[in-house]
């Protein structure tokens, strides 16, 4: 559903959404906490809200099959070590897009050692769905892996490089609501 009358609150400056460092349960706690009032705050806005989280599993479900075809396997057979806790832990921009998406919120282990390998690391490779990773894991693809897949698939890569746009941007349009959003509960919080 579209609701094209619906308009941004012209609130001047957006404020920077929290930064959350791994292991610090309280600013987690207190993330989720902003995020959930922000989604009960008013209907229209919880409804635009889910409305652009639809708009990014679209995007995300577009992009799986090119990951799953072009990058799985190569990941698979690397040895590396890039799956470590610290990248798996969301950020406060994951804590709002699964929220958008409607997903339970995965329970992360951060007592665990930031550096060691991801709890979520299984035989077969990240037991998560695409879309409960945090957006680092789906969207960090070493160079060399990206130099392969351009070499191997030109018209593939191309394609992919263009998702990944679209994504982005539908990812963007959701952060930069809950900004404006939040500039308008700021103290009311
Ligand atoms: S992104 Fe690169 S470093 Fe990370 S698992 Fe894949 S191939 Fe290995
Ligand atoms: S892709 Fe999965 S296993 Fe790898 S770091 Fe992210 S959450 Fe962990």
């Amino acid at each position: 559903m579209v609701f094209p009358n619906l308009q941004r609150p012209s609130l001047g400056t957006k404020p920077d959404l929290p930064e959350l460092e791994y292991g610090d349960k309280k600013a987690y706690r207190n993330a989720c906490s902003m995020i959930d009032t922000i989604f009960t705050s008013s209907l229209s806005d919880t409804r635009r809200l889910y409305e652009l989280g639809s708009a990014i599993r679209i995007r995300f479900n577009e992009l799986e099959p090119l990951l799953d075809r072009y990058t799985s396997g190569i990941c698979a057979a690397c040895h590396t070590g890039c799956c470590v806790n610290r990248h798996g832990f969301p950020d406060f921009e994951d804590l709002l897009v699964f929220k958008s998406l409607g997903l339970e919120r995965v329970e992360f282990d951060s007592t665990l050692s930031e550096h060691g390998l991801c709890q979520f690391l299984g035989e077969k490779g990240c037991m998560l769905s695409r879309v409960q990773r945090s957006y680092r894991c789906t969207w960090f693809f070493c160079d060399d892996l990206l130099d392969r897949f351009e070499l191997k698939h030109p018209r593939a890569f191309l394609d992919f490089c263009h998702r990944c746009g679209t994504l982005s941007r539908a990812r963007n349009e959701l952060l930069s609501w809950f900004r404006s959003l939040l500039a308008g509960k700021t103290g009311n919080l």
